[in-house]
């Protein structure tokens, strides 16, 4: 169940996935309409806001970053209880970062079953020409396990806000 105060609709939204595959990239992108070529290591805040309307229907997502805890492998539940979505990202020139995609499925649907509505982002689709995993592949898995695949490119601007948007839709619908 979302909190409401005061008819507003109060989602917790966790970004994952391996480092460098653009989780950060993807957040300001969405929140600031920002990139930056630089890896950006560590967010100042843990979460950012952004308020959005569905069908008169408003929503606040505080959508969780990762402090690059991932690269050390000491990103454990405290960071994802409670959420109610999750945005699994891995990189499509990269087929070990969609493997790590495939882990974070199974430990969330272990640690908070059917409760969180999952969305997967193949980020840097402006790289195309690099990509190694297959796209039929991770739309297949994604359907497998029930939830929405996007492609992304927080470079390019592509696909950020549907995704988000997409996000919660279906968090509403579960609220
Ligand atoms: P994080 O570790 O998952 O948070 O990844 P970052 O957001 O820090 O991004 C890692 C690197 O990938 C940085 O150099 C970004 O500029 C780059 N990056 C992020 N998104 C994209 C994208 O859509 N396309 C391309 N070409 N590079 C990207
Ligand atoms: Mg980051």
């Amino acid at each position: 169940m979302s909190s409401k105060i005061s008819g507003t609709n109060n989602f917790k939204v966790v970004l994952l996935g391996e480092g460098c595959v653009g989780k950060t990239s993807i957040l300001l992108r969405y929140i600031e309409d920002k990139f930056n070529d630089k890896h950006l290591s560590t967010l100042q805040a843990t979460f950012l806001n952004k308020k959005l309307n569905i069908n008169n229907k408003r929503i606040n997502l505080s959508i969780w970053d990762t402090a690059g805890q991932e690269r050390f492998h000491a990103l454990g539940p405290i960071y994802y209880r409670h959420s109610h979505g999750a945005v699994l990202v891995y990189d499509i020139t990269d087929d070990h970062s969609f493997a790590k995609v495939q882990n974070w499925v199974k430990e969330l649907k272990k640690m908070l079953g059917a409760d969180i509505v999952l969305v997967i982002a193949g980020n840097k689709i402006d790289l195309e020409h690099e990509r190694t995993v297959s796209l039929e592949e991770a739309e297949r898995y994604a359907e497998l396990v029930g939830a929405k695949h996007f492609h992304t490119s927080a470079k390019l601007n592509r696909g950020v806000e549907e995704l988000f948007l997409e996000l919660s839709r279906a968090m509403l619908d579960r609220s």
